[in-house]
């Protein structure tokens, strides 16, 4: 999923405030699940730009609404009655979000109110790991399903760098070494061979690196 915080409310407020009703819209997927811009966060962020508003002595129109996924034009349509009525959009989408919207609703501003930060999974509750940097030729197979694009702070691709200690990264020790990682997982499946196959450097031209992406699927389209 991709993982994103919540700006703070005054860089929220300097980029809205220019408005007289803004609709706030918050994302139940992604966003959701890390607790950024779902249902309840969507409510608490409307909560408070209003309490913030009032003690300015002001009083814009606030309004909230919630899209199961505001990536998707299916459910983007869902809040047209209620957009014409606002003069701007606050999305608690991720970037993906606020940029279909603004193709969606091409006269409004759209304005986020997250910042995206990753792709990754919930390791715990309250604990979010970024574990994919979305290089485009999946590697995982030789690795035990750990990545060590995104979790070697080195991105090596054939063995540790030797610096770890106790299992933690010599750059990042609050984070685990990913090759400690692969290691365990390999020996725990019996698969340490598969550190003898050399594994060439990454080629970033699949990544972003190579330009902005698209996915065109003729058998998907209409
Ligand atoms: S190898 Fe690439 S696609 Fe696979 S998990 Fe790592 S970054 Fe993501
Ligand atoms: S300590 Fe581990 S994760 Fe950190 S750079 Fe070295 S091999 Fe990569």
């Amino acid at each position: 999923m991709i993982v994103a915080t919540l700006k703070e409310i005054d860089e929220i407020r300097k980029m809205i405030d220019r408005y007289d009703s803004v609709l706030v819209v918050g994302c139940d997927s992604c966003v959701a699940e890390c607790a950024a811009g779902g249902s309840r966060e969507t409510m608490l962020l409307a909560s408070a730009l209003k309490l913030s508003y009032m003690k300015d002595h002001q009083n814009p129109t606030i309004t909230e609404a919630v899209l199961d996924r505001q990536c998707v034009d299916d459910f983007i349509d869902q809040i047209a009655n209620q957009v014409p009525d606002h003069e701007a959009i606050l999305s608690l989408g991720c970037g993906a979000g606020v940029q279909a919207l603004a193709r969606v609703y091409r006269d409004k501003p759209v304005i986020p109110a997250l910042n995206t930060l990753f792709i990754g999974e919930t390791q715990s509750r309250g604990v979010w790991q970024e574990n994919c940097l979305g290089c485009g030729n999946c590697k995982l197979g030789f690795f035990g399903a750990v990545c060590p694009v995104a979790r070697c702070s080195k991105k090596l691709m054939n063995g540790p760098c030797g610096g770890s200690k106790g299992g933690r990264c010599e750059v990042h020790p609050e984070i685990s070494c990913g090759w400690d990682l692969i290691i365990r997982r390999l020996d725990a499946l019996g698969e340490l061979d598969r550190l003898t196959e050399y594994v060439p450097p990454v080629d970033w031209s699949t990544s972003h690196s190579g330009g902005p992406r698209k996915v065109i699927r003729e058998d998907q389209q209409p």
